[in-house]
């Protein structure tokens, strides 16, 4: 076969393109991703080899480095499973991986932050562009008799080529650039350089990675004693990794930095957990366990394809990399393992499900984890609002997740935003700053602060000075019905049934003016009867004409969320307009009533609908709604002329 001359597709073009001009600052985790590469490759092997007889079966695996500090080379070579001249183009050519392409048709004319792509993708091999000038792959697959050399430079494209190798795997040979771009890579030719890397990066790679390394002797006698001043310089094939698993290691013995250096390989994050939890018990039921809590949530954290679950070894042996048995649903961004000697190696997966040791270790990991969360609010706030940024929305779930089993071990962990502070609050805190006559903790739902602070049904409470929750997420109203009070102060909706906090003879007014408008009121609720339930005069309205609330059971914000749920539910939250009698408008209306009776259908009509506009739902029909005003608009100018006209007479 000749030399094949082939065209990057597009995106690796501008995935290439990045990784060359990259301002990302940590180059040096090339080595780590070609190293993981060659890891992954020995992995398929291994497993194949044990199913497929073709296959020789060996022990004997080695990840090996060689570095040419004269002709600027780093070699990284491998006796995994290798690539079929197909594979070559297939895998190294193009991106497999969907979201990245997604990624980088977002990221377009976007600033590039480092950590989103290598963060979320792990690009892998096209980061060895980063400090190379030309990537050359020697590679020859467990399955072909074939050898191939694949060469880019990074361009637009690579040549593939037959070529020699005697033994299965890959060979990566990288061309180091030599300051360009006023960086200098020299470093990366330094043997002590490469080696503090695969300690930093790939320790606990379970394959020997290794290195030449010359070592001086003293030189031997005839008979076999040592000459003193004398050397020989011999050539050691030396380990560089220590491949003991992390978690074989006293807790004592490990830094921070380097479980989070585990942490990042493990679990292929770019960001340093933001915090992690090491457990050792011993007991009736023995076992180790170190979780993770990442600083930012994954990307596909909340799609069906994600996978929760921890690592999970018994006996020291692997048994599997995501046991979801040992995570509640809520806690699904954790990472991490467990180690314990008495769980049984054999049983099958439907048999974890009921596992009673799983359920226990479950149950006592939760607790931790909630436990280190109750320790950062306390500790340190800005933490933990960070942490509740990511993943507030889930603990919010796991609430009300399970009929709300859970409430009573993570109500403490709901931190809020409310209308009179500047900061996020726990529900303690609210309670504790509550006026005395204050008996039930409100809440409102708007997508932000300053819209509730606008709603009408805001009048009443701010000039008391009571202060609100707001809440902006869909779950939040469904938790807050879960959770029903706090401390035995019940959660009372400010958009929902009757706010009960006017002053008595506040309610006596109100009560009069009802009396002695209750034609109009039928009226006006005859007009609405399709559309609301219940028309009334409001103790809560100020300065607002009139606002639109829910009964005591849905509210509107939870009929929207479950009008969006799949399936056919049809569910209406009741409908009370309330009027405030104090305003102008009611006044008006008084009047248009006495003079005018027959035109009191355009004026209900009107009202509801700017009750519905001020509440954000929609308007059944906005062109009779807007002819209506366009009638009274006319109108209202009609009377100001012959009341012009009237006064110029005078
Ligand atoms: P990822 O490793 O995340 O899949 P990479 O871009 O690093 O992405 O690698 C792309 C693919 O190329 C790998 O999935 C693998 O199939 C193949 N590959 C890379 N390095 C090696 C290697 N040393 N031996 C065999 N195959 C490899």
């Amino acid at each position: 076969m000749s030399k094949e001359t082939k065209q990057f597709q597009t995106e690796s073009k501008q995935l290439l393109h990045l990784m060359i001009h990259s301002i990302y600052t940590n180059k040096e985790i090339f080595l780590r991703e070609l190293i993981s590469n060659a890891s992954d490759a020995i992995d398929k092997y291994h497993l194949l080899s044990l199913t497929d007889d073709s296959l020789e079966k060996t022990n004997e695996y080695e990840i090996h480095l060689e570095v040419d500090k004269k002709k600027r080379k780093i070699t990284i070579s491998d006796n995994g499973i290798g690539m079929t001249h197909d594979e070559l183009i297939g895998n190294i050519g193009t991106i497999a991986k969907s979201g990245t392409l997604e990624f980088l048709k977002n990221m377009k004319g976007k600033e590039m932050k480092e950590s989103d792509l290598i963060g979320q993708f792990g690009v892998g091999f096209y980061s060895a562009f980063m400090v190379s000038k030309k990537v050359e792959i020697i590679t020859k697959s467990a399955f072909s008799d074939t050898a191939y050399k694949w060469t880019s430079v990074g361009e637009d494209e690579f040549t593939i080529e037959e070529t020699n190798r005697e033994e299965r795997g890959t060979q990566i040979t990288l061309t180091i650039r030599k300051n360009e771009d006023e960086e200098n890579y020299d470093e990366f030719l330094e043997t002590y350089k490469i080696r503090s890397l695969v300690k930093k990066y790939s320790d606990y790679v379970k394959y020997p990675i290794t290195m030449e390394r010359e070592k001086s002797i003293p030189k031997l006698d005839a008979d076999g004693n040592e000459i003193e001043g004398e050397y020989d310089t011999m050539i050691e094939n030396e380990t560089l990794n220590e491949m003991v698993p992390i978690w074989k290691k006293n807790k004592s013995e490990i830094t921070d930095e380097e479980l989070h250096e585990f942490y990042k390989t493990a679990y292929y994050d770019y960001n340093d957990p933001m915090f992690h939890i090491w457990t050792d018990v011993e007991g009736l039921l023995t076992y180790k366990s170190i979780i993770f809590v990442p600083s930012k949530a994954p990307q596909n954290l909340y799609s069906e394809k994600y996978e929760k679950g921890l690592q999970l070894y018994a006996k020291g042996v692997f048994v599997m990399d995501k046991c979801k048995e040992l995570v509640p649903d809520y806690l699904r961004f954790i990472k991490g393992l467990v180690v314990s000697p008495d769980l049984n190696l054999n049983i099958s997966r439907e048999m974890l499900q009921h596992n009673r040791q799983l359920m226990k270790i479950q149950k006592n990991l939760e607790k931790k984890i909630v436990n280190e969360l109750e320790k950062t609010l306390k500790n340190d706030r800005e933490k933990y609002e960070t942490f509740w940024k990511e993943f507030g929305v889930n603990i919010k779930y796991g609430i009300y997740d399970n009929f709300g089993t859970n409430k009573e071990l993570l109500q403490d962990l709901v931190i809020f935003e409310t209308v009179n502070e500047d900061k996020l609050i726990t529900l303690k805190e609210y309670v504790e700053k509550m006026p005395k006559e204050q008996k039930e903790i409100y809440y409102g739902s708007a997508h932000t602060k300053a819209a509730l602070k606008a709603t009408p049904q805001m009048d009443l409470i701010k000039s008391k000075g009571y202060d609100v929750l707001v809440l902006s997420d869909e779950i939040d109203e469904f938790m807050i019905s879960i959770l029903g009070e706090y401390d035995k102060k019940p959660f009372k909706s400010i958009n929902k049934g009757n706010l009960d906090i006017a002053d008595e003879s506040e309610k006596e007014l109100v009560k009069d003016l009802e009396t002695k408008n209750v034609d109009l009121l039928t009226k006006i609720k005859e007009v609405l009867k399709d559309e609301v339930e219940e028309v009334k005069l409001s103790t809560r309205l100020k300065e607002s004409p009139v606002c639109l609330v829910s009964g005591d059971d849905l509210s509107f914000e939870m009929e929207k969320v479950i009008s969006q749920l799949p399936g056919d539910q049809e569910v209406k939250a009741k409908k009370i307009l309330e009027i405030n009698p104090q305003h102008e408008l009611f006044q008006a209306i008084e009047t248009i009533y006495r003079d005018h009776p027959e035109e009191i259908e355009d004026y209900a009509s009107i009202l509801y609908n700017q009750a519905l506009l001020i509440e954000g739902l929609e308007i059944k029909d906005p062109v009779a709604f807007s002819n209506k005003m366009v009638k009274i608009l006319i109108k209202a100018a009609q009377v100001g002329e012959t009341n012009g006209t009237d006064s110029k007479n005078d």
